[in-house]
């Protein structure tokens, strides 16, 4: 695994004027330093950098951001090689686009269409937690394009009639489909959408190593969310790189292909688990040339 940090350099315009000539000066003279000069231009006042980390460039610039603000460290992303996904046993499975709005957002938004319908979820009164669905969603169908998967502004998983087809037969397991419905016309013809609703619940992750942060814990419903931890400090700079999921050896006497897991992440109005999918289920989907999501290995401890 090898680590990719996102540094900004720039000057604030809303420095003083001499403050600003001084830091155009210092951020042209750094980009001459890495190379870079033929980017300087004195219009522009922010340069997003991506070095890796331990490199000689990422050293002088985390050096740089101590001291002075004309540089800035965003965030450290983990890049994973494939040999180290096709490694590992289990992965956190998550997409890469939010085409499909959300029920309530497309039944609030779209005139008309929002009086009397109940939302999708029974939800908490006091943290608005989703607690349990009650009815199929009903979206605009149009967003998805072409698309195999999307997630839903609440982090539903919603697939194409094509996708949801090939897994139904694909012999993967730990999961049902939901229809989906158009909400211009909703229980009416075929379904061209489903929902991926995941079954199989995973035990608690290993925790400690897994770090959390921002837990909450709603005294009404009993619902908990929590964040994995991503906010850490080099010297003076706070930076965002989200960390590790772990689970204990024996997790996988419990894995079926598509797994959920036991804890909800994310505030409690939106909190949602993640999915955890196989390596079988990893590799058919790379084998079905799916698009829209990617995976990052978990790790198993003693
Ligand atoms: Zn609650």
């Amino acid at each position: 695994m090898k680590k990719v940090a996102f540094f900004s350099l720039g000057w604030s315009l809303a420095s003083p004027p001499e403050a600003q000539e001084n830091e155009k000066v210092q951020v042209a003279s750094l980009l001459r330093e890495m190379g870079l000069e033929n980017r300087y231009n004195p219009e522009k006042n922010w340069y997003p950098l991506q070095v890796r980390v331990g490199s000689e460039v990422f050293d002088m610039l985390i050096k740089i951001a101590q001291e002075s603000d004309i540089v800035h460290l965003g965030r450290i992303e983990q890049v994973h090689s494939l040999e180290e996904l096709e490694d590992a046993p289990l992965l956190v499975w998550s997409f890469t686009n939010q085409a499909i709005e959300d029920d309530y957002y497309t039944l609030h938004f779209k005139k008309g269409q929002a009086k009397g319908i109940a939302p999708y979820t029974r939800n908490c009164e006091v943290c608005r937690a989703p607690l349990e669905q009650v009815r199929d969603m009903w979206v605009d169908v149009r967003k998805m394009g072409r698309r195999d998967i999307s997630m839903t502004y609440t982090f539903e998983a919603i697939l194409s009639a094509r996708l949801a087809q090939m897994l139904q037969e694909s012999g993967l397991t730990g999961f049902t489909l939901r229809p989906v419905w158009d909400y211009r016309k909703p229980y009416q013809g075929e379904p061209r959408l489903f929902q991926l609703v995941v079954t199989n619940v995973l035990p608690p992750m290993a925790s400690p190593p897994t770090e959390f942060e921002r837990e909450r814990h709603c005294e009404i419903c009993g619902t908990g969310s929590r964040f994995i931890k991503h906010t850490h400090w080099w010297g003076r700079i706070q930076y965002y790189e989200e960390t590790n999921v772990y689970y204990p050896n024996d997790v996988l006497e419990k894995t079926a292909d598509f797994n959920r897991t036991a804890e909800r992440f994310g505030d409690l109005p939106v909190s949602a688990p993640y999915v955890i999918i196989s390596q079988r289920a990893y590799r058919w989907l790379r084998e079905q040339n799916v698009k829209g999501w990617k995976a990052e290995p978990v790790y198993l401890v003693e």
